[in-house]
Order: C-alpha cells, then structure tokens, then sequence
C-alpha cells in the first residue's frame, strides 16, 4: 500500500524510542538504567487517583464538550491567572489528550506552506515534525551553552523573515533546563510583538523550577504579547500524570476555536475521566507537588556534581525540569575498542550496549554534541548510572 508523503517524512519520537528500547531491554531481564524519559517517576497523587475512581463511580464516562467540561476549563482559567497573572475566558481554553496534542493542534491551525517556525535549539522533538506535518518549514536557531541555551534579541533578530509566522520558546526547557528571566523574554517578547510573531510558549515544566526561580509566561509581559500567544500547558510534569493524558492551550478566542474544531473531527474530548481528575490536581492539595519538586531539586545537584566530576564532560547547572544537557565533544575523535566516537549518537548507543545506560543522545534536539539525562528517577539509580557512565567514559582514549 502507498504512503502518503507526509507519512514518510516522519520519524519516530527519539524520546520514546528509546525509552521503549530500555524498556524492552528491562523486560528481557537485562539490568539496565533509564536515564532516557522525561516521566516523573512518582505515582500520581492519590487525591487525584481518587476523585477518577469517583467520577467512574458516578457515571461521568460519557462524551464531553469537545474542548473540555466547563468545570475543568474554569479551573485552567482560575489556574493561569493565580499562577500565571493571565486573563482568560473559558472559551479561550482547549483541553486535548496531552500538552503534545495541544502543540500538535495549534501547529496545525497556525501554520501552512510557506510559513517559517522559529525553534531555538535544543528543541524538544515534537516541535519539528509537528511544524513539518503542519506543511510549514522549521528554522533552527542554535543557542549557545555560554548563553544559558537561551535564544538572544540578536539571534531571534536575525532568523526573522517574511515568511515567520511563529517562535516557539520552551521555558523551562526540554532538554536544557533553561529557564527564561522575565527580561530576557521582554526583550525577545518586543522584537516578536513590534513584527505581529505568533509565539506558542510551552510552559508544561512550570512547576518543575529550583533556586528560587521564577516562572514567567511572555503571555503575561503585555496585551499585545498575549494577543499573539498561544500557551502550552498541562498536568503530565506537574502532577505526575503522563498516562492520563491532558494538556491544554489559551488561545485568542479564534484561535481556540480553530483547535476545537479541528480536534472535534480528530479525537473529539479528552477522557472524561481524566478531566475529573485534571480538576482535583489543580484545584486540590499542592503538597505531593512540593515534594516532587523538593526531591527532583536534590537529585539535580546530586547528578550534576557526578557529571562534572567525569573528565570530558561539562554541564552548567539547569534552573528547570528534570534534566542535564551535558556537553560530551571532548570525546569525539576518541576511541573505545577501536571504535571512533563521531557523536553523542555514538556514545549513546555504546553507553547503552556496554554500560546499559540509556540516554538521549543531543542530535534528536538538534545539537550531537551533547546528551541528555532524566533525573526523574532515584536517587539509587542515579548513582549506579553515573558509576557505569564514569567507568565507561574512562576506557575511551
Ligand atoms: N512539551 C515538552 C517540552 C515536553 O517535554 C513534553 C513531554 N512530555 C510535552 C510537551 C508533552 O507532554 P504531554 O503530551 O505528556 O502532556
Ligand atoms: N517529553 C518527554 C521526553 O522528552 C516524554 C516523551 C515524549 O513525549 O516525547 O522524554
């Protein structure tokens, strides 16, 4: 059977590749660490687990208004503007099966042939192939280590042409850490609001910030700013709720119509029940949220200070998510039983074979120079990883 072209141009989540990979490796008895995912691995909240058992209970298992119940997009618009200092109607909000199908959807309404998407590198996976599927063209800006991996006025400046329709900035970031200040986004945000630039901010690490950080949604730095914003967010990171699958957008109100519509012939509402429980998770108790977040912060400065203990590799320490992008090039040229190490894929898939880490190697987010690892696992892993990545690493000359 033929293919459509679009078919052909994708390729699979690197993410979830290789997380399948250890996971299959695991399932065959071989012992192997995950540094690979970006899932938290705390269980969700049991208030949360409780008010689905509930919602089951009751009978709430029926079909519900495309964008969501009225009773969870009150609780996003109560949620965006305690946290976030932003205005919303409820008719702005569009509840889909995870923050990635909100990110899928409004590629999909915003951008066509023609159009350019502007992605600071590292990026997180799924923005290119959505930019691309949507038919639009990625422009990839790298950003620099020495910059915190954060897009500068300049480099926004000079990526900017006729044909860019959106920037999207990711802050916290996957796969960085960065965390944006609110100057460094008034800045890019006055450049993009002075050209009329779309922005989709992915916030979905939000609550995943340390050092007392703040976390600022551009939307928020001006009307005009969130005229031309659409804001990503959603309960998988902040309330260890991967499975449940809900994300949602803010949108002008034509915006979160397009999205409504298009998500009305696609996969219609997301679950009912996980919108019940979506309600709980942002309207109930924080505590388990503060304890994630406590215990992520102490497994960063543990894994960071073991990464720049590794000869060859360097780290800077990240503000946000959980994870470490640590730059690897001293290693390229080398060589491991032979082998010549061209990249982070090389190294990667070594680590995977001969130490049985797994990791993502940097060229899924755009930059082979790197690697990335989730610390969203314990304390004890994280210690016989960076063992096995240490002993592995010193065997290369
Ligand atoms: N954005 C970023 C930056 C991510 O890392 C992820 C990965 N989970 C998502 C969006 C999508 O999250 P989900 O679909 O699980 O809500
Ligand atoms: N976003 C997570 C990651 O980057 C989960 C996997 C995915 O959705 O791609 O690992």
């Amino acid at each position: 059977m033929r293919l459509a072209e679009r078919a052909l141009g994708i390729s699979p989540s690197p993410t979830l590749s290789i997380d399948a990979k250890a996971k299959k490796m695991m399932a065959e008895g071989l012992d192997v660490i995950n540094f690979g995912v970006g899932e938290p691995d705390f269980d969700t909240p049991d208030n949360i687990k409780q008010a689905a058992i509930e919602a089951i209970n009751k009978g709430m298992t029926k079909y519900t208004p495309v964008p969501g119940t009225d009773k969870l997009r009150e609780a996003i618009v109560k949620k965006l503007k305690k946290d976030n200092g932003l205005d919303y109607q409820p008719s702005q909000i569009v509840v889909s099966a995870g923050a990635k199908h909100s990110l899928y959807n409004v590629f999909q309404v915003l951008c066509q042939s023609g159009d350019e998407v502007i992605l600071p590198a590292p990026y997180w996976v799924s923005y290119l192939e959505q930019v691309k599927l949507a038919g639009a063209s990625p422009v990839i800006v790298p950003t620099r280590a020495s910059e915190g991996f954060k897009l500068t006025p300049g480099e926004l400046e000079s990526a900017i042409t006729g044909k860019t329709r959106v920037v999207v900035i990711n802050s916290p970031s996957n796969p960085t850490g960065a965390v944006y200040s609110r100057s460094e986004l008034k800045a890019l945000g006055e450049i993009l609001e002075s050209k009329g630039i779309a922005i989709i901010s992915d916030e979905i690490y939000e609550e995943l910030i340390y050092d007392g950080l703040e976390h600022v949604s551009i939307a928020s730095l001006s009307p005009g700013l969130k005229e031309l914003t659409v804001v990503i967010n959603g309960l998988s990171k902040s309330h260890a709720m991967t499975g449940w699958r809900i994300g949602y957008a803010a949108a002008p109100v034509p915006v979160a119509k397009a999205m409504a519509d298009l998500q009305s012939h696609s996969t219609s509402n997301p679950n009912s029940i996980a919108q019940v429980a979506s309600v709980e998770a942002l309207e109930g108790t924080r505590e388990p949220l503060r304890n994630m977040v406590n215990e992520f912060n102490r497994r960063r400065d543990f894994m960071l200070e073991r990464v720049n203990a590794v000869p060859g590799l360097s780290c800077a320490k990240p503000g946000g998510a959980f994870y470490l992008f640590p730059d690897m090039s001293s290693y390229i040229g080398k060589l491991y039983n032979g082998k010549r190490i061209e990249g982070a894929s090389d190294l990667a898939a070594l680590l995977l074979e001969e130490a049985r880490v797994a990791l993502v190697p940097g060229v899924a987010f755009g930059d082979d120079h790197c690697f990335r690892l989730s610390y969203a696992t314990s304390m004890e892993k994280i210690t016989e990883g960076m063992n096995r990545i240490e002993r592995l690493l010193s065997e290369i000359s």
